[in-house]
Parts: structure tokens; C-alpha cells; sequence
């Protein structure tokens, strides 16, 4: 483990980072669901450490399938790539459209968002203190790239644009729209640390709940504050895409959506070829493919 020196390699370029952003979130989604629910003790008992995309689960999983974080997200981009923008009426067809595919999972709030939709045509949730959930924050990979280049205010609105549909939370948008930042610094290359200081920080002195290193946060829930505490922990203090991932799933709870999130932030600060092979070959073939095709579809977008 390393500190706060650790800064993303520089020479990288900007779509092998939104590549491995992509692949990041989908290896670490299909990485974390084997220990999703379970506690650290539990993960140390059946695997030691748990470092292989094996499946399983309570999911019950094949090995290499992914979740509602990568499907989620997948379809939050086709809904951007078809609009030209983050366009609320799109977002909320495709959430609902999402959601009549039969996931293999889905968090209580976003059903809640989408029956809310179905039920009214409104495009935004009412807003709930109950809604401070994981669920907008783990699909917004597509937004950051989307995005790239705005001004913070714009950026600010389009993610609560997709965050609303389900998620209409002042603790959801602070930690999604940190998270959205910080992708999008990455993906220009900036370091680690920077990231750290500029956003990391900042959100858990605007908000105590962030406040993340004072203990280690082990078995996070699906609170939007535990589950970044843990991907920030373990962003921060590893130096690898591998460490990274491997410690934050470990640490057990809601390990497939810290996976998800750790992977796409490590993805966009070391790029594709830090992402190990066995990962990026063990991960579903249709899922590793619509995930680079959506990366450079949402790049094209932004620089035709
Ligand atoms: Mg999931
Ligand atoms: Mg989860």
C-alpha cells in the first residue's frame, strides 16, 4: 500500500482510458458480485483472498457475467448516444426499457424510480431523504464521457438529469457528481492526487458522511457515502488497477456496485493495459464488446 503520492501515468491516451473505464466497471461489477452481501470475515473464510472473476454469488452467476451496475449503464449511454445528449425523457425510456429485460438484479430505488415513471410520465422522483442509494452513482460512466470538456455547471445538471429518474438525493447528486468530476479529470490525464485534493476532500468536508481514512470502511452498504468512503480507501492508498479492485471488493458489503465504481475510476487513471488479462478475458464476451463500442461511440460524440 502507498499513500497519497500515487499520481496516473501521463502518457496514456484519452481512449484507452474511456476503454478502460468501461472495461474497468464491467471487470469490477463481475469481479465483486461473487462476494456481494457477504462480510470481510465471511470473503477470508471461503476464498482467502477473493482476486478471480468466478461467478457465483447470491446471484449465482456465471463466470464473467455482470450486474444492473454494467447493464444500467449500458443502457443510460445507448439512451445518451440516441438523444445526442443526457435527455430526460430518453434516460427514463431506457431505464424502463432496462427494467422489462429482466435484469438480474435491481436495487429497491431504482424500481421505485421507474414504476414512479410508468405510473405519471414524470422524469424526475420526488425528491426523498431515503434515496441516498448507490444506484445513480454506479451508471455514471456514460455522462462523464458525455460531458467531457463542459463547463462544471453543465456537467452538474446532465448527471442530475439521469440521476433523477430514480435517485432525487442532495447526498446521491454530491457523490455522483464527485465521482463524475474526478472521472473526467483522469481522462485528461490528470493525477491521482489531484482528484484526491479537488474532489475527494472537498466532498466529505462539504458532507461529514464522506469523510473517508479516519477508519477503514469495511461491509459498505448500499449508502451512496459507505460505498465511495470504500472506493475512495482504496483508490487512494493501492497503486495498481489490480490492488485497487482487490482490496475494495474484499472489503465485502455492496462489493459488486465498489467494484463497479472503483473499476472505472481506476480504469480512467491507468489505462487499458493495467487491467489484468485474465479479468478482461474472463468478462462476458457480449458485455467486454458493447463496452468498448459504447466507449468510442460516446468519444465520437464528443470529438466526430
Ligand atoms: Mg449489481
Ligand atoms: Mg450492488
Amino acid at each position: 500500500m502507498t499513500s497519497t503520492t500515487v499520481s496516473a501515468p501521463s502518457n496514456i491516451g484519452l481512449r484507452s482510458r474511456v476503454r478502460a473505464s468501461y472495461l474497468g466497471l464491467a471487470v469490477g461489477d463481475a469481479l465483486g458480485a461473487s462476494v456481494e452481501f457477504m462480510t470481510p470475515r465471511e470473503i477470508a473464510h471461503r476464498y482467502g483472498v477473493h482476486r478471480e472473476i468466478c461467478g457465483g454469488g447470491w446471484l449465482h452467476l456465471k463466470p464473467g457475467q455482470v450486474t444492473d451496475d454494467t447493464t444500467m449503464a449500458l443502457a443510460l449511454g445507448e439512451a445518451i448516444l440516441e438523444a445526442g445528449s443526457v435527455d430526460a425523457a430518453a434516460c427514463a425510456r431506457a431505464f424502463d426499457a432496462w427494467m422489462r429485460s429482466k435484469p438480474v438484479d435491481i436495487g429497491h430505488t431504482v424500481r421505485a424510480g421507474i414504476a414512479h415513471y410508468r405510473r405519471t410520465g414524470e422524469t424526475a422522483a420526488p425528491e426523498d431523504p431515503m434515496s441516498a442509494g448507490n444506484g445513480a452513482c454506479m451508471r455514471c460512466l456514460p455522462v462523464a464521457i458525455a460531458t467531457l470538456g463542459a463547463p462544471p455547471g453543465k456537467v452538474r445538471r446532465a448527471s442530475r438529469t439521469q440521476a433523477h429518474v430514480t435517485h432525487h438525493n442532495p447526498l446521491s447528486d454530491a457523490g455522483t457528481e464527485t465521482v463524475i468530476l474526478m472521472l473526467q479529470g483522469l481522462f485528461r490525464g490528470e493525477a491521482l492526487n489531484q482528484q484526491l485534493h479537488r474532489h475527494a476532500h472537498p466532498l466529505g468536508a462539504r458532507h461529514p458522511e464522506f469523510a473517508f481514512r479516519r477508519r477503514p470502511c469495511r461491509n459498505p452498504s448500499g449508502f451512496i457515502a459507505h460505498t465511495l468512503r470504500a472506493v475512495f480507501e482504496s483508490l487512494f492508498d493501492t497503486d495498481t488497477f489490480e490492488a485497487c479492485l482487490v482490496e475494495v471488493v474484499n472489503r465485502g458489503g455492496d462489493a459488486d456496485t465498489t467494484g463497479a465504481i472503483a473499476g472505472m475510476l481506476a480504469g480512467a487513471c491507468y489505462g487499458e493495459a493495467a487491467i489484468p488479462r485474465r479479468w478482461s478475458k474472463a468478462l462476458d464476451p457480449l458485455i467486454r464488446q458493447r463496452c468498448t463500442a459504447q466507449a468510442e461511440a460516446l468519444l465520437d460524440l464528443i470529438e466526430p
